[in-house]
């Protein structure tokens, strides 16, 4: 694990269980903050990239989870970039909405829930974040498109053949892209048909790669992979 170059300009920072990314251009650019207390390793990426702190101008964030917007505050001091998340999950960033428990109605979320919910750490509030809606193009790294699915944003990235950064909408754990549904997976879905739903919207985009918040990503026809799964979920 560890900060690992996926494709040019495109770095992996892997955090344990989870990952960030980051987009080294004349400005960089971090997809995902991961756990907190994990700015160090951010700008590490960013100086193994050869820029400067001051270099990061912008954070994209996937959705409101503590394993991806962990760090965004202490980076945010560190950097002055500006975060860029949906309207829906910056007021629980804000701390004006409280953020939803695990998914009840399916046995892990009963049996693990209470447990999960206490070891996830409490985040500071941020005030400052630029509310992203479906569609938006985010000015980072020469434009990302911003495409919204149930509870999420994912980032599609139009340089090197297109690369997909979907965060939760889909993880690439066990064999192949899948939506986050199932006896595991889907602890902390709020809702499974949409989540398979997200899953065929984002296999209509066209990209070469794709990076996951969770699992290692698909580096080459990845779309190829994203459209076996959709033909397998219909069955
Ligand atoms: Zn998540
Ligand atoms: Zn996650």
């Amino acid at each position: 694990m560890g900060i690992e170059q996926i494709a040019l300009d495109v770095y992996r920072i892997g955090m344990g269980y989870v990952s960030a990314y980051l987009i080294a251009q004349d400005e960089v650019t971090v997809i995902d903050t991961g756990l907190p207390k994990h700015r160090e390793i951010i700008l590490k990426a960013a100086s193994q990239a050869r820029r400067k702190r001051e270099d990061v101008k912008h954070i994209l964030l996937t959705h409101h989870h503590a394993d991806h917007t962990g760090s965004v505050a202490e980076l945010m001091a560190a950097t002055n970039a500006r975060a860029y998340i949906h309207p829906l999950d910056a007021a629980i960033i804000r701390g004006d909405k409280p953020a939803p428990g695990p998914n009840r109605d399916i046995l892990a979320g009963r049996i693990l829930g209470p447990l999960m919910v206490r070891i996830t750490p409490k985040l500071q509030p941020i005030e400052a974040l630029q509310e992203t809606n479906d569609g938006d193009e985010v000015p980072a790294a020469g434009g990302m498109k911003a495409i919204h699915t149930a509870g999420h944003l994912s980032f599609l990235w139009p340089q090197n053949g297109g690369i997909l950064f979907a965060g939760d909408a889909v993880s690439n754990v066990f064999r192949g892209p899948r939506p986050p549904v199932g006896a595991l997976g889907g602890m902390f879905t709020e809702d499974m048909a949409q989540a398979k739903e997200s899953f065929r919207k984002l296999a209509e985009l066209e990209f070469e790669v794709a990076c996951f918040g969770h699992g290692g990503p698909i580096k080459g026809k990845a779309h190829a992979a994203f459209r076996r799964e959709v033909e397998k979920l219909a069955k």
